[in-house]
């Protein structure tokens, strides 16, 4: 246990010390590289050095990552920086000329007598390391003042997200229809109440002023985007394609934007959004002008008439304790994972924040944190960030972060099994390179564990698991999740739609097609809802870290990784807790990192005889 932190020792020189020392550190590893004679060079030197140190210091930097989170805001803000100039730096020292041309040296003269006596993995990170220097143009001037510019435009972008809460002031009577504990006079916008206002507010007026809030543009962000799409098709264009998204989708499964343009086709016209909109509107009275605020809440009535049926009605027989109780149950069952909460307030950053050890077979398999309560300063959004990865000297750490209000939605309930999807694969990796981990894996995978996983919360025995203790007995859990499933799958397109609608503006965007964000909007307005107005306010590219960060044209990615899991839990159906399946879907999918033909597995693992 001794490589977790102790927050009681944090302060903000220790951290500077910390910052200092880690710099020395990388730097006396890189400079022996650069001090090697060539006829010396061997793997040890070029790259095993540089791994365990950079094990070695992800012990201290991780407090850089899980600082964003800390209740000081001092400590915050420290974080935010000292991450940011981390990264330069290392990534600065990465792309020295000297250093690339003594991994090059090595690689041309002396890695063919060393491969046979390398590991799988180890020859993957040097073929790898040598893809990126030749085909990424790390060496390239103009490329790495092309990156720098990126990350500091990404940087500025994630500030304004980040020191900006979107907040808005309601009185009770704006409110009709939604849930108590939401009718105090200023709520912070996080997702999930977004969501909530979208399907239950009465007050057609409200609905509409926190859609446009919610797609504020925060200080003109979308610039900020469209800034860095240009400067990542400039990126493209010097290193010989003809766009972003063609430099990037090489290495996905998809494998090509046209591959992808089909994929996202073939689900426009089986879920095709429009029949749902004519339905909604068939309930409307005929001069009724639908617009984009409307389109949840009328699904929401359509779906409790239509099964009469109503998610409060599952809301009211679950807690947060109660769910994560759950889902720790099902881990135990599934994969035989024993995850136990480490009560200890000086490991914890926060008091609400929990720790966590996670056990297999005897052995502690890694750690991890749960920090799920709302507040101002987090990014909105829920997400698993790892903080060290498996190597021979650490074991995995992560951070799973959400941003709940106290009452609990089912939106949450489902966040909460995709998160824990992410969790379990990040520690069923066996990887020892980072390079190599789940980490890496294409992103139309990445989203498969997660997406699987929160089938769980719609199955029978899935909600057994999760119900508080006093329903266990007499609720008839089979009836119970058809409702939920019913409940789910009517106009269901609509919410299908707006993954999809964000997947082709992405596309387009990052494949040359030049249309002006405002203008994409409006144009798949009209092809996917019918609804002819845009209102100049809103501006979905204000707020889209995901395009920002590592989903630049992939984010169809959401809905193949989607199509995947429904795949895949095909093999689960009614058979949720047998550790048989669950131990292949580990030996199989998710501990292989990205060293593993994608299809190939997943079609192994459909064909099995379990
Ligand atoms: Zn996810």
């Amino acid at each position: 246990m001794n490589q977790l932190i102790d927050f009681s020792k944090l302060n903000l020189n220790q951290m500077e010390l910390m910052f200092a020392n880690v710099k020395e550190e990388i730097k006396n590893t890189i400079n022996q590289i650069a001090q090697t004679e060539d006829l010396n060079l061997s793997y040890e030197i070029c790259f095993n050095k540089l791994l365990v140190t950079m094990n070695k210091v992800e012990l201290q930097i991780y407090v850089f990552e899980i600082g964003k989170y800390h209740p000081n805001q001092e400590i915050r803000k420290k974080s935010n920086y000292l991450r940011k100039e981390l990264s330069l730096f290392i990534n600065n020292q990465l792309r020295r000329e000297d250093i690339n041309r003594k991994i090059q040296s090595y690689f041309y003269n002396k890695y063919s007598f060393e491969k046979q006596n390398l590991t799988e993995e180890q020859v993957a990170h040097v073929e790898k390391t040598i893809k990126e220097i030749s085909y990424m143009g790390l060496t390239n001037q103009l490329i790495q003042d092309i990156d720098l510019k990126i990350t500091n435009l990404k940087y500025k972008y994630y500030n304004n997200l980040e020191s900006i809460p979107i907040t808005i002031e309601l009185n009770p009577d704006e409110l009709e229809g939604c849930d108590q504990t939401f009718k105090k006079k200023r709520l912070i916008l996080s997702i999930s109440v977004f969501n909530h206002i979208m399907k239950y507010c009465e007050v057609r007026e409200t609905r509409k002023k926190v859609y446009l809030k919610y797609f504020e543009d925060i200080n003109l962000n979308s610039i900020i985007l469209e800034e860095i799409i240009n400067l990542r098709t400039q990126k493209a264009n010097l290193l010989g394609f003809y766009s972003y998204s063609d430099l990037i989708l090489d290495k996905t499964i998809a494998k090509n934007k046209f591959e992808v343009k089909n994929f996202l086709d073939k689900i426009f016209n089986k879920y095709n959004p429009q029949e749902s909109i004519r339905e909604i509107k068939s309930y409307l009275p005929t001069n009724f002008k639908l617009e984009l605020w409307d389109l949840r809440f009328y699904a929401e009535k359509i779906k409790s008439e239509q099964t009469n049926f109503k998610l409060k009605e599952i809301e009211s027989m679950l807690d947060f304790e109660s769910v994560i109780k759950g889902i720790i149950k099902i881990c135990k069952d599934l994969y035989g994972y024993e995850i136990n909460e480490i009560v200890s307030p000086n490991l914890v950053y926060n008091s609400d924040v929990k720790l966590y050890s996670v056990i297999n077979q005897g052995k502690i398999l890694g750690y991890f944190y749960l920090d799920i309560k709302l507040k101002e300063y987090k990014i909105p959004g829920a997400r698993v960030v790892c903080l060290t990865n498996k190597s021979e000297l650490n074991l995995p750490i992560g951070l799973l972060v959400c941003n709940f209000t106290s009452k609990l939605l089912f939106d949450n309930v489902i966040t909460l099994f995709h998160e824990f999807g992410h969790m379990i694969h990040f520690l069923s990796g066996k990887r020892l390179i980072p390079m190599n981990s789940m980490l890496t894996v294409p992103k139309d995978f990445v989203e498969t564990p997660s997406k699987l996983f929160e089938m769980w919360a719609y199955s029978e025995y899935g909600l057994r698991q999760i119900v508080k203790s006093e329903y266990i007995t007499n609720t008839d859990f089979s009836k119970l999740s058809f409702k939920l499933l019913s409940h789910h799958k009517i106009l269901f397109p609509i919410e299908y739609s707006i993954y999809l609608m964000k997947a082709f503006i992405d596309l387009d965007l990052h494949s040359n097609k030049r249309i002006v964000h405002k203008e994409a909007l409006k144009h798949y307005n009209k092809i996917f809802y019918l609804i002819e107005s845009t209102p100049k306010e809103i501006n979905i590219l204000g707020a889209w870290p995901h395009i920002v960060g590592g989903y630049g044209s992939e984010f169809y990615s959401y809905l193949w990784s989607e199509f995947n899991a429904k795949r895949i839990y095909e093999k689960f159906k009614s058979r949720e807790n047998d550790k048989k399946v669950g131990q292949a879907y580990i030996d199989l999918l998710l501990s292989k990192g990205s060293l593993m033909d994608f299809n190939e597995q997943i079609n192994l693992f459909l064909n099995l005889k379990i």
